[in-house]
């Protein structure tokens, strides 16, 4: 492996490296927003949300990229429906 520059290839270029599939290694995570329910266990009891939140989708094998911001909007919302819930 040559140890030369590498700063070019992080630059702006048609295939962005954070959107490349680091599954299959051929296709790129395409954006999509999904409508996600579920039940998150807390100390008061079960509370159930219903988020809606950008997951990448790979466009070749189908894999799931849950990023930050998906599963801080996810926190988010399991936060206030525990504000909800009675003492
Ligand atoms: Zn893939």
């Amino acid at each position: 492996m040559a140890r030369g520059s590498t700063d070019k290839s992080w630059g702006m270029s048609d295939s962005d490296p954070a959107d490349f599939c680091y599954i299959c290694r051929k296709g790129h995570f395409v954006r999509h927003d999904r409508e996600v329910a579920f039940h998150q266990s807390t100390d008061k009891g079960y509370v159930f949300c219903r988020v809606v939140v950008p997951i990448g989708i790979c466009n070749q094998c189908g894999s799931q990229n849950w990023d930050e911001a998906a599963e801080a909007i996810i926190e988010a919302a399991v936060r206030d429906e525990y504000d909800k819930l009675p003492d």
